[in-house]
């Protein structure tokens, strides 16, 4: 293929967890979805815990992000988050009892409740099933 791709890299604290030439990748922006082609100005931005969405061979594929920072240079995309997992590695029960737990807590209201984790545990609990395809 002799058209122009994106190379996409989404790298943790532990691991690279994804490094692949992609057609097309949107991205959750703190200000909003951002979509990145081939030829794209050279930007770097902040990301909400959400879902990277790429595409490549006409296939779209998702990548997990707990928020992080994103930059684009050269065609190139480098994803940096505190954790982040591909489709096909999450964990669906996993994310389903996180997403229980914290709107449990959600709902409790008991006065020791740290609503603000609660509500940051919840979002990357559904930013995984709905990667996964289970939302
Ligand atoms: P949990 O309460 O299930 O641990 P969490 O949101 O508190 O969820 P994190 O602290 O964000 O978990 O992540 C800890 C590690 O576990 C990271 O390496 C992350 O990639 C991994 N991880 C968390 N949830 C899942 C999941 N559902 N599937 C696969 N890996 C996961």
């Amino acid at each position: 293929m002799a058209e122009k791709a994106l190379q996409l890299e989404v790298v943790t604290p532990e691991r690279v967890v994804f490094k692949e030439k992609v057609d097309f990748v949107v991205a959750p922006g703190t200000e909003g979805s951002l979509g990145f082609l081939p030829g794209h100005v050279p930007l770097i931005t902040s990301l909400e815990i959400g879902v990277v969405k790429y595409t490549k061979n006409g296939q779209q594929r998702k990548i997990a992000i707990s928020g992080g920072f994103l930059e684009i240079k050269n065609d190139k995309i480098v994803i940096l988050a505190n954790t982040a997992e591909r489709d096909d590695e999450i964990d669906v029960e996993r994310a389903k009892a996180a997403k229980a737990r914290a709107e449990q807590r959600l709902a409790s209201r008991a006065p020791d409740i740290d609503l603000v984790r609660a509500e940051l545990a919840l979002k990357r609990a559904l930013a995984r099933l709905q990667a996964a395809g289970h939302e």
